[in-house]
């Protein structure tokens, strides 16, 4: 069965390439997820039979639209704005809308696949999907980024509800633009809560939900480490991004025993050998909205360095890609090996590209890859859905246990299916074959869809 298992991989990895050959994101992200499916295709020709793979790569449906806006200045603006509802085999589509200039549709299909497996993986009844826009939210005023929520709402409104597409934040979209998208669509829809995730506290939000995916990549990684007899405790831990994910990683790993040596904006990195404090970064990033530059200027044991954190020559022991995709490639790869990472788990989407795995793999560094490891995120939108459902709120200590419970569940789950397949210790196999899986028996289950 194995020539059966890689004729069929390559045949449909070309139909989707000679479909769509400019997405590249799209494309590196089926690749890479090809790549670990082998041993399954090889063990179930039933899934080659049913054609799951072209039917898993094409998603339900994409929505791309107008979104007109109104800036300061009274000039007429227009972006544009993406809907893509990948995958509903488990549940109602469930994934973040990004608000930044690179943002296509390969981005926002790259997105919304990962998406697909990592919601499988936290266990809970979620499909799909990814949204967003080229919006450019740098140097915003607030009531242009209300106006560009409220006009994107408009549209979107039309395409999600509770019980059949959710959306979230992620890149560009915190708590104040799920206010202005929340409010828009009450407006227009009614108000059915459960309809967005990361509501502030007072509107239907769950506690613990900013925090979720930083603490869930920092209890992911404790599980990885501590299955290879490692741990937190006094460790060097670099961390790219200051944004939602690296700020909770940051507080995280710390209070695990770590200590943060550096954290990064899309302008440069600071370094702090005093461990990277919390509450500043917080300050600086989600109060002043300011830029990570700030950081050096205010604690004297700081220094700022323009470029990407991971070509600096600087020791430490894990490093947790928490910033944007292809964040790491194989060049920065071998920088960070060399400065002597024996662990990796990766905050943002995809941030290592496929010569940065490859070298991970070579050089024998422990790797958790984003669906697995950042799945906290969503995990918690979930259990926000759940909450709004019931209509009561649980304790920031129930959430947090349940996510904790979760991120271990993902862990253990990872190394069962990696055992099953015969690719042991390879974490990135795992969480892929058992997300996919999951998917993929569902969608058998309900016939040709
Ligand atoms: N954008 C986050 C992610 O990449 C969270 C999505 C959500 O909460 O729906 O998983």
């Amino acid at each position: 069965n194995l020539s059966k298992a890689t004729d069929y991989l390559q045949h449909v990895y070309t139909v989707i390439e000679q479909r769509d050959p400019h997405q590249a994101e799209f494309l590196e992200a089926v690749h890479d997820f090809f790549q670990t499916m082998t041993p399954v295709f090889e063990q179930h020709p039933e899934y080659i039979d049913a054609n799951i793979l072209e039917r898993l790569t094409e998603p339900e449906r994409v929505i791309q639209f107008r979104v007109p806006w109104l800036d300061d200045a009274g000039h007429a603006r227009v972006n544009r704005g993406f809907r893509v509802q990948f995958n509903s085999a488990i549940g109602p589509y469930k994934g973040g809308l990004r608000l930044h200039p690179s943002v296509n549709l390969s981005i926002v299909k790259f997105l919304g696949f990962e998406q697909i497996f990592k919601n499988a993986l936290t266990g809970l009844p979620i499909g799909g999907g990814k949204g967003g826009s080229d919006f450019d939210p740098k140097g915003k005023s607030d009531n242009e980024i209300m106006r560009f929520c409220q006009s994107f709402m408009t549209e979107l409104s039309k395409y999600i509800g509770l019980d059949t597409d959710v959306p979230a934040g992620d890149i560009g979209v915190g708590g104040r633009e799920i206010g202005y998208l929340y409010g828009q669509y009450k407006r227009l829809r009614g108000a059915d809560r459960g309809v967005l995730t990361g509501k502030g506290l007072s509107y239907g939000g769950s506690l613990a939900r900013p925090e979720a995916t930083g603490y869930g990549l920092a209890y992911y990684t404790d599980e990885m480490l501590k299955a290879n007899d490692l741990s937190f405790k006094g460790q060097r831990v670099a961390i790219s991004g200051a944004g939602n994910v690296a700020i909770y990683a940051i507080q995280k790993v710390t209070e695990l025993g770590g200590k943060v040596i550096t954290c990064s904006d899309s302008n440069g990195y600071v370094i702090d050998e005093n461990g990277i404090d919390f509450e500043t970064v917080k300050q600086i990033k989600e109060v002043e909205r300011g830029r990570i530059k700030d950081y050096a200027d205010r604690v004297a044991s700081a220094t700022y360095h323009e470029g990407s954190v991971w070509t600096a020559q600087l020791a430490y022991d894990i490093a947790l890609p928490c910033a944007t995709q292809n964040e790491i490639d194989g060049a920065k790869a071998k920088t960070l090996i060399a400065n002597g990472t024996k662990a990796v788990a990766e905050g943002a989407n995809m941030p290592s590209n496929p010569e940065a795995i490859a070298a991970y793999q070579a050089a024998g560094v422990l790797y958790g890859p984003a669906k697995a490891a950042n799945a906290g995120g969503v995990a918690v939108s979930a259990l926000e859905m759940s909450q709004n459902s019931m209509r009561l709120s649980w304790s920031f200590e129930e959430v947090d246990n349940h996510l904790k419970t979760i991120m271990q569940t993902i862990f253990a789950q990872s190394v069962a299916a990696a055992d099953e397949y015969q690719v042991s210790g390879d974490y990135l196999s795992g969480a892929n074959i058992a997300g996919f899986t999951k998917v993929a028996d569902a969608m058998m289950a309900q016939g040709l869809v």
